[in-house]
């Protein structure tokens, strides 16, 4: 067997990877690190999970031992499609790094760029970049590309989906012919195949076997959410969601629960909240400070429930997950794949509930035709009638976290001051959540009423700007949210367009939803959805 000490890395790394406990490498490394180490080209498919930070990193770091940075000029170049999975390249690079002099900087939206500026300005061993960033930056005249001896990109696939290879490509073509790549992607797309072509140069192409069945420490389970009435499918899946919670007890030590849409995740936690559930959500519209929190204070078990959407928590390393929920069976069936096995890691246990009504039926096809199995079915837990935690409980559980409305924005930017991810005080009710009521019965799942199927509208189909709240009912995924976010150039769809009116037309309907022409002082009544079917409960 391979150990790392036969993979000729700097005495140093060796030494953190000791310490950060790895006995030996994975098949990804023990591939890519021999071949980095003698200059080539890699191409690593694999996914995340199969430790290929290090695959990339612990070389990166050997091959950098020798040199000196110089101002503006960085010696290598790290591109990850989210902030997240950046800021965890980061976080790996400080591990493995830790002997070793050479220094870093992490350029991604929501910082500002006055501190990175400084950083990159005294000289970095290793930028670590989302694209769009690292553009702003470049294009600001801050960087320059051309010291870039060794350029890696991470989950090309994921770029792929967010827009990005059209950055990526001028990314390349902007650093110097002569660069060492490491390419990592977790598909190999036709996109992701042309990419390889022109800018790979004879690479070393490791290929770690596909996870097209879940791992055996996983217990899969499916529970039929079988609406009384169509208008009840959503509450009747919350009441099914936390009868599953309340029936697993002290064994969900936390829970990962994963929903299609941004605004079903904002519904979910503030419903697990409400009653009494220690919950929080992440997705791409919230602010960058509450989502690092969030995400740190899960990772520190001190949040136990994360609700999360694809894109927000793809790649994530969350070492030690109880229990994942598809509060939403995935559209894309390797999304199963991907959302369970943020359980069942490193040799531990991990239970996955699913929840499928009537209309889902054709994902759930998908899924067990890709997983070669039958998901087993588990008996629907006894949903008792429960009364959502008092109204005169604090405020805080009002509104989603990070949402910026106007009325709200100074109380919970000091509420994030603070590190506090839960969200602020705010009377305001958000859109599509009707204000609370006397509590509805939560009716058993019994019927058989069939339930129409959810819209699934294009995604990138223009979305007209209007006053009223409403429920963005669009998948998060595939929508370049990144992009939006990361900077001021314009926003421009895959096949090039300028994007940036409908995106302002979002953010109206999704982060700032003032009733024009009354400034901060909007009678309540007025921000309050209609009486809603979805109304949380
Ligand atoms: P990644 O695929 O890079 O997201 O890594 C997944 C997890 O595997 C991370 O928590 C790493 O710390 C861990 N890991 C990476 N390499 C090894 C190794 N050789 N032995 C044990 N754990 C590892």
């Amino acid at each position: 067997m391979i150990k790392f000490s036969d993979l000729n890395l700097d005495p140093r790394v060796l030494q953190a990877v000791a310490e950060a406990g790895y006995e030996t490498p994975t098949p990804i490394q023990a591939g890519a690190i021999p071949h980095a180490l003698e200059g080539r080209d890699v191409l690593g498919i694999a996914q995340t999970g199969t430790g290929k930070t290090a695959s990339f990193t612990l070389p990166l770091i050997t091959l950098l031992m020798k040199g000196r940075a110089r101002a503006r000029m960085p010696r290598s170049l790290v591109l990850a499609p989210t902030r997240e999975l950046a800021a965890q390249v980061a976080e790996n690079f400080d591990i493995y790094a830790r002997h070793t002099k050479l220094t870093k900087a992490l350029l991604i939206g929501g910082v500002s760029f006055k501190e990175q500026d400084l950083l990159i300005d005294r000289g970095v061993d290793v930028l670590i970049a989302t694209p769009g960033r690292l553009l702003d930056h470049f294009e600001r005249g801050k960087l320059l590309l051309t010291g870039v001896q060794i350029m890696v990109v991470d989950e090309a696939d994921r770029m792929l989906d967010m827009g990005f290879i059209p950055d990526i490509e001028r990314i390349f073509s902007l650093t110097p012919f002569t660069r060492q790549t490491f390419f990592y992607s977790a598909t190999m797309a036709s996109e992701i195949e042309r990419i390889t072509n022109t800018f790979l140069s004879n690479p070393a192409r490791i290929e770690v076997a596909r996870q097209a069945t879940a791992s055996e420490t996983i217990t899969q389970k499916l529970v039929r959410v079988t609406p009384s009435r169509k208008d009840r499918t959503a509450a009747e899946k919350r009441a099914t969601l936390r009868a599953i919670i309340k029936a697993e007890g002290e064994g969900l030590r936390n829970a990962i629960i994963f929903c299609n849409r941004k605004t079903e995740v904002d519904v979910v936690a503030k419903s697990l909240r409400k009653h009494g559930l220690d919950a929080a959500p992440i997705h791409g519209d919230l602010d960058q400070s509450v989502r690092t929190a969030t995400l740190t204070s899960f990772r520190d078990g001190r949040l136990r429930l994360l609700v999360a959407s694809d894109v927000a928590a793809r790649g994530l390393d969350i070492p030690d997950v109880s229990h994942v929920f598809n509060y939403d069976l995935p559209s894309h069936p390797e999304d199963y794949i991907h959302r369970i096995g943020r359980t069942g890691r490193a040799g531990k246990s991990g239970v996955a509930f699913s929840l499928a009504t009537p209309s889902d039926d054709k994902y759930l096809t998908a899924i067990q035709k890709l997983i070669e199995r039958e998901i087993p079915l588990s008996g629907t837990p006894a949903i008792q009638e429960e009364r959502p935690a008092s109204r005169s409980a604090p405020a805080a559980e009002e509104r989603p976290a990070g949402r910026t409305t106007s009325r709200s924005r100074s109380r919970s930017s000091s509420a994030r001051s603070k590190g506090d991810p839960r969200p602020s005080q705010d009377a305001v009710t958000e859109p599509g959540i009707a204000p609370e009521a006397a509590p509805a019965p939560e009716s058993p799942a019994v019927a058989a009423t069939p339930v129409a199927t959810r819209p699934e509208p294009p995604v990138d189909a223009p979305v007209p700007t209007q006053t009223a709240p409403r429920q963005d009912s669009r998948p998060e995924r595939a929508r370049p949210e990144a992009r939006r976010s990361e900077g001021s150039r314009p926003e421009r769809d895959r096949a090039g367009k300028d994007t940036s009116d409908r995106e302002s037309g979002r953010r109206g309907q999704g982060r700032d939803d003032r009733v024009v022409g009354m400034g901060d002082h909007v009678p309540a009544f007025l921000t309050r959805a209609f009486p809603d079917p979805q109304s949380v409960s």
